[in-house]
């Protein structure tokens, strides 16, 4: 229903004069700095002045309009406004967040990516079912929790930013910490170094890593900085912070550029393909910006604990490149590669392969 609806708003597109548009946070002062780049109209949707005020000390990252709005709700109310300017959206977490998913299933303006992806990103059983499915490897699941015998991280569902996990050791742990009014998800705690993977799959474009149809390129990586988890051992070790009633968290405060053992690179693509491969026959396939969270443990192996499927916000550090894109052209950021894509595909009359 929802792609007949776009696929008809498409048409009325003048594919000469797209604006490209977001919400303001998260990403956006990069999408704008990389659809400015590749000579698209920009629209920054904001709530609050506040938020608005800073964009001015960033000109090339700033829109070339705001669109002010009480909250996020009202877009709904402005589409046709913004189909006049024949805008098309790029999500990123935080839109899709503010937005509510259910509404921005029902979005009636063409947005970057495949929308059916986030029934299956949100879910944590079809989640596990595509990965586990594509032959990935994830960290197993405690059904459970008097099975706890080994270190286990607890994810309350819905939970944004690691906000309330916790690890726990033994069951006893477990159950002076859980809050058992939430669902939750018992996994275990990888040890090893954590790599976040941030992909770009072209449907369209074969010059990059070939898959059975399109293209996959890896675009950089980062590692997130988490607090109070990654600076924890500045006050105690976690032992001794636990018996006084202190645990760490894993909220996400910024990125931490990083790369990789470059003899690890075969296996990152293998994933990457294995990912895309397995979303073309469950759902049609992930377009575009795609990310893996994943854990590298001493045996050199990957477990991905996750998968986000649209530009995360480790790509922020690489508005100019990264030490990966550098190598496919300068100056490619991910914002940037969105805007080649939809460039591309406007060029091509293909906008339909890669909005939804
Ligand atoms: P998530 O919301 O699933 O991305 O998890 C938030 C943070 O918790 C991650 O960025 C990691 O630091 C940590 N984490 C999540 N799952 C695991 C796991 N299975 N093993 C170790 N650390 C994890």
């Amino acid at each position: 229903m929802i792609r007949k609806t776009i696929h008809d708003i498409l048409a009325s597109y003048d594919k000469n004069d797209l604006t490209i548009a977001t919400v303001c946070s998260h990403s956006s002062l990069q999408i704008f700095h990389g659809a400015k780049q590749e000579g698209f109209r920009t629209l920054g949707i904001v709530v609050g002045e506040q938020r608005r005020r800073f964009y001015d000390a960033f000109p090339l990252g700033k829109p070339d309009e705001f669109l002010m709005v009480e909250n996020y709700k009202e877009i709904l109310t402005l589409t046709k406004e913004l189909q006049d300017q024949n805008t098309i959206v790029i999500p990123h977490g935080s839109f899709v967040e503010y937005l509510g998913p259910d509404m921005f299933m029902t979005l009636q303006l063409p947005t970057f990516g495949n929308r059916d992806v986030l029934m299956w990103e949100s879910d944590r059983d079809k989640e596990r079912i595509w990965l586990e499915g594509a032959g990935l490897t994830m960290p197993y699941e405690v059904k459970n929790p008097k099975d706890i015998h080994n270190p286990v991280i607890v994810k309350y569902h819905g939970a944004k930013g690691g906000k309330g996990f916790f690890i726990a050791k033994t069951y006893a742990e477990f159950k002076k910490r859980i809050q058992s009014d939430k669902p939750y998800t018992i996994q275990e705690f990888v040890m090893g170094t954590r790599y976040y993977l941030h992909y770009f799959y072209s449907p369209i474009q074969q010059n990059a890593y070939k898959l059975s149809k399109g293209s996959l390129q890896m675009l950089s990586m980062d590692r997130r900085d988490e607090t109070t988890i990654d600076e924890v051992q500045r006050l105690g070790s976690i032992a001794e912070l636990e018996e006084i009633g202190i645990h760490p968290t894993f909220v996400v405060t910024g990125n931490i550029p990083i790369v990789m053992r470059e003899s690890l690179l075969p296996k990152v693509f293998q994933m990457g393909e294995q990912v895309v491969e397995k979303s073309l026959s469950l759902f049609g396939g992930i377009i575009g910006s795609f990310c893996l969270e994943t854990v590298v443990t001493e045996n050199l192996e990957f477990k991905v604990f996750e998968i986000s499927a649209r530009i995360v916000a480790g790509t922020n550090p690489y508005i100019t490149g990264s030490p990966y894109s550098d190598f496919i052209m300068p100056n490619l950021s991910t914002g940037r590669r969105i805007a080649q894509e939809i460039h591309y595909a406007s060029q091509h009359d293909q906008l339909e392969e890669i909005l939804s």
